[in-house]
């Protein structure tokens, strides 16, 4: 396993590959899980060479408090990806990917930016389309895995690769949980035993939204729901929305036969929780 800091290096040494090799490449923030090793592990079977990136992206934290917390585990990070044999690593500095001007490029995704996490995190999709639109430039993969645990950044990646016209397959990949439901994520280790034990609660009302999805309409599980979090003493509901895949608009402005899915986003103290779930058949 090759490890790179330098993305004239990685870009080059890539480069060397590219000719007889697919590129598979997966970005990440790091503090690895099994959440993240299935999208390897997929990237894997489908690829010659799987590059793997941990960056913790300024640029995508609205609030400077949840990246200085943000967890950090280079190490076991490592190790972790040794054991599912992946082939190289990025792991570039702020300076490396910003230089001296630590901003974002302002990106039009017609409109899907605006919804859900979009309003609730000012800036957070044009900090992730500045930074995948680095990566991409450097690695240059013929495929590209993301989780559909951030599905609105799927969404807004597919859309990236339209806006900037790079040969490049967007894969999304389904989402790992923990066997109480959890959705893995690499905050879930900042969560106390308590808060730990009360956050399958989640998955849990998706799961309830799912039975009800066809039986009362969306406004009506939409209050459900809210109800459900008023008396929870570790969980504060942020939202929760039902809405259409492709424009992710709320499901009262969608048409029939289309693909929906729950959203909710949760905190747990300062711990923010984000989960989906497709609805339907
Ligand atoms: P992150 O390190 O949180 O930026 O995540 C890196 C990639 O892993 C993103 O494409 C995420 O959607 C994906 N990912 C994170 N958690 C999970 C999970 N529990 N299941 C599937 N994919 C995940």
């Amino acid at each position: 396993m090759l490890v790179f800091s330098s993305s004239k290096s990685i870009k080059d040494y890539i480069s060397t590959l590219r000719k007889e090799n697919s590129i598979g490449f997966v970005p990440t923030m790091g503090a690895l899980h099994l959440g993240h090793l299935s999208l390897i592990v997929q990237a894997k079977t489908e690829n010659d060479v799987v590059v793997v990136s941990i960056f913790v992206n300024p640029t995508q934290f609205d609030k400077k408090e949840d990246l200085n917390k943000y967890p950090r585990t280079i190490e076991e990070d490592l190790k972790l990806l040794q054991s599912v044999n992946c082939d190289v690593v990025f792991i570039p500095s702020i300076d490396e990917m910003y230089e001296d001007k630590i901003t974002s490029e302002h990106f039009d995704f017609g409109g899907i930016e605006f919804e859900m996490e979009g309003k609730f995190r000012k800036g957070h999709f044009d900090g992730v389309g500045t930074i995948v639109k680095k990566l991409f430039e450097i690695v240059m993969p013929q495929n590209a895995y993301f989780g559909e645990k951030d599905f609105q950044q799927l969404q807004i990646v597919k859309k990236l690769v339209e806006i900037t016209k790079l040969p490049i397959k967007i894969i999304g990949c389904k989402i790992f949980r923990e066997k109480d439901g959890l959705a893995m994520s690499s905050r879930n280790i900042r969560l106390s035993e308590e808060q730990r034990k009360a956050a399958p609660f989640i998955y849990q009302t998706l799961l309830d939204t799912q039975q009800k999805f066809g039986i009362i309409n969306a406004n009506e599980i939409k209050q459900w729901v809210e109800e459900q979090f008023v008396n929870n003493e570790f969980l504060k509901l942020e939202y929760f929305e039902i809405a259409c895949e492709d424009s992710l608009k709320p499901a009262n402005e969608c048409q029939e036969k289309k693909n929906y899915r729950a959203f909710i986003a949760v905190f747990v103290n300062d711990i923010r929780l984000i989960d989906n779930i497709r609805l339907g058949n």
